[in-house]
């Protein structure tokens, strides 16, 4: 993987371990020379990943909508910030520009995030890993309603290693690198589905 899209949370939590963690992130994948995609920001955890990643010599891109840099959020020390109209143009720039998903942990934005990554690979509009950094467990409730997903029948059994998750960074980036691609819908038959 050259790059990778970073989803996190802009707010920062009191407790101080989530920064820390986002910063933690940022750094180590500079220090593996994958570039980090993201959003733009310069708040909170965005803001962590971001600086921890250009304080250790990594490439940063920001790809930000227009109505966000006109709250001042953006961060103008990356080594790239692209401008965009909309959201939807930002999301395919991050599908564009990067070789997976790396998922810490945020809000609701970022949920947002990972699950398109998530639907868009059962689909076949891409076929990149999507990795959740399940760090001191904040994804262990959505960990057990994916599997709950996949109990009742609403994600397919070809479908359900798609969210590679683990709690340490060294290991997720391992399985993100030998990540298998799965059987798309747009490849499967209606019998199937
Ligand atoms: P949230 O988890 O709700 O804080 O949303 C964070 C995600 O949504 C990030 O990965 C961003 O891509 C996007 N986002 C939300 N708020 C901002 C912001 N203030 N500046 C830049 N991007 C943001």
């Amino acid at each position: 993987m050259k790059r990778v899209a970073v989803y996190c949370g802009s707010a920062s939590p009191e407790d101080p371990r989530y920064l820390a963690l986002a910063s933690d992130v940022g750094r180590t994948l500079a220090e593996r020379g994958i570039g980090v995609v993201y959003g733009g920001g310069r708040l909170g955890l965005m803001g962590a990943v971001a600086g921890g990643a250009l304080a250790a010599g990594g490439e940063v891109i920001g790809v930000i909508p227009e109505a966000l840099v006109g709250s001042e959020v953006a961060h103008h020390g990356c080594t790239e910030l692209r401008v965009v109209s909309g959201m939807h143009e930002r999301k395919r720039a991050f599908t564009d520009l990067s070789d997976g998903f790396l998922t810490i942990p945020g809000g609701v934005g970022t949920m947002d995030e990972l699950w398109e990554a998530v639907s868009w690979a059962q689909l076949g509009y891409h076929a990149k890993p999507v990795g959740l950094l399940n760090a001191f467990g904040f994804y262990d409730h959505l960990l057990a309603f994916n599997r709950h997903m996949i109990e009742v029948g609403f994600i397919r059994p070809a479908h359900a290693g798609i969210i590679i998750a683990e709690h340490e960074l060294d290991l997720l980036l391992a399985r993100m690198a030998a990540h298998e691609p799965h059987t798309p819908i747009f490849a499967m038959k209606a019998h199937d589905l």
